[in-house]
């Protein structure tokens, strides 16, 4: 039957749907119990589920979306590329139009010092690829001793072996007897939940130096690179202190191991600029891309080199022995392209910056002022709420952890707005094209939904007085 078009009720591809669908990042025995909920068309901001229900999607599907959805120009652009040449693959001395065009416009749009991209499908296959490529490099280098790779605790890098191990959230490190090793992984820069009686700027610096008190623990000559995320993004939209980037800077420029900006939800356009490492003046040796790099309309991830690094592979590498049958694959890159030129042309990222990013920002930083909220952090268009029992006490908890942030976020699906929940943490990453009308509706409907929770937990005495 074609359950594409909708014609059958929820209920029955929900039935189905619980009977064949194993879901991601999910407890299926629970989300079957409920019924999932049924996307069926989407546009603008705008997603719409299967009883017609228009909600606005603050999470741009998972961290993508940048140009909105319903973009007609990247349906036409897959569309010719179909019909031109749907696939081939980039492996054997070849290449195609597509790929092409998209390594040169990357190349144009990341800092200037990053000039090769490795195309994979994925932001896990980018980190999968970047962990061999690090420990390539430093063999060529004739250093083979340097492998160890510095994360962080609650880092996302993605659900891939090497991925999942680069990150560091133990729920996953539980399910396949990860990390893998040669993989250390240190402080995240959490003031809110992690900072004890330390401010901001010292803890930035505490959390900084972490990276250096380890490198010296380990033996520099064992080292081969820390990866981090610009801003955590599914770790819950931590957003590191002032002083922690510029020290990590610091320690980074007088030592001599790689650094890798995951750049897959801070690339793009997120914080109002390009990349995320535009915004902090950081400058990686590897970059990993995905997520908006096509706005989600097809996958396609890739790794930004720099052209030291590249020039090693390259020059002294002989064959590197990775790829996927993907990567590359000439309609993601067709649809990616488009995306970058409406990205650019519409100056969609300009306008971040300079209009809806200031403007959403006022709104929602006056949303600290809320009895259930103990702080409220956001730059460019990815924030966060902190949830909490006790206002005023960084250190008291939900119990158990996660239940108030779920409930939350199931009353404002109810409330028409898409918000995600790490732990009692709400987390929000709206479209990049999102208007002011459409944020006035967005931060409406999150204080809404901000009031009903509180006022359920307080019906069911659950917090204050
Ligand atoms: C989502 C994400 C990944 C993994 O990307 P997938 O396309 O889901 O494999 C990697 N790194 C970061 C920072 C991410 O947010």
């Amino acid at each position: 039957m074609n359950l594409m078009s909708n014609i059958y009720p929820t209920e029955v591809l929900q039935k189905i749907d619980a009977a064949h669908h194993l879901h991601p990042f999910t407890d299926t025995r629970a989300l079957n119990a409920e019924g999932s909920r049924v996307i069926v068309s989407a546009d603008g901001v705008w997603i719409t589920d299967s009883d017609g229900n228009r909600i606005l999607d603050g999470m741009a599907g998972l961290w993508c979306m940048q140009i909105g959805y319903g973009r007609t120009e990247i349906a036409a652009a897959a569309h010719r590329q179909m019909l031109d040449l749907p696939y081939y693959n980039t492996f054997f001395k070849t290449t195609h139009p597509p790929a092409v065009q998209l390594s040169e416009k990357l190349a144009e749009l990341a800092p200037a010092h990053m000039n090769r991209v490795f195309f994979v499908g994925s932001g896990s296959e980018a980190n999968d690829t970047v962990f061999r490529m690090v420990r390539t490099y430093w063999d060529l280098m004739g250093q083979p001793e340097k492998k160890t790779i510095l994360s962080r605790v609650n880092a996302y890098h993605g659900s891939t072996v090497a991925a999942a191990s680069l990150g560091g959230m133990t729920t996953m490190h539980g399910q396949g007897d990860l990390p893998i090793a040669g993989i250390r992984h240190i402080a995240q820069p959490y003031w809110f939940g992690e900072g004890g009686d330390m401010d901001p700027d010292a803890f930035g610096v505490w959390a900084a130096r972490e990276l250096e008190r380890t490198i010296d623990a380990i033996g520099e000559d064992k080292v081969a690179a820390f990866i981090a995320e610009p801003i955590q993004g599914a770790g819950g939209v931590i957003i590191p202190p002032e002083t922690y980037w510029p020290e990590i800077r610091r320690i980074l420029n007088e030592r001599e191991i790689l650094f890798v900006a995951d750049e897959v939800i801070t690339g793009f356009g997120r914080l109002g600029t390009w990349f995320g490492s535009d915004y902090y003046g950081l400058t990686s040796d590897l970059m990993p891309i995905a997520k908006g790099l096509s706005s989600g309309y097809l996958p396609i991830g890739g790794v930004m080199v720099a052209d030291h690094v590249a020039d090693m592979l390259v020059d002294k590498g002989g064959e590197f022995f990775h790829g996927f049958t993907y990567s590359g694959h000439p309609v993601a890159c067709a649809a990616a392209l488009e995306n970058l030129r409406i990205l650019d042309e519409e100056n969609i990222i300009g306008r971040v910056r300079d209009e809806t990013a200031p403007y959403l920002q006022r709104q929602w930083l006056a949303l600290a002022d809320h009895p259930l909220v103990g702080e409220a952090r956001i730059v460019g268009l990815v924030g966060a709420l902190e949830l909490v029992p006790v206002k005023g006490d960084r250190s008291a908890r939900f119990d158990p952890v996660g239940r108030v942030g779920m409930l939350t976020r199931d009353i404002s699906f109810r409330n028409g707005l898409v918000m995600r929940a790490v732990r009692d943490t709400m987390v929000l990453s709206p479209p990049l094209v999102i208007s002011k009308d459409e944020i006035d509706m967005l931060v409406e409907r999150c204080r809404k939904s901000l009031d009903e929770a509180y006022a359920d937990l307080k019906r069911r005495g659950k917090i204050g007085s």
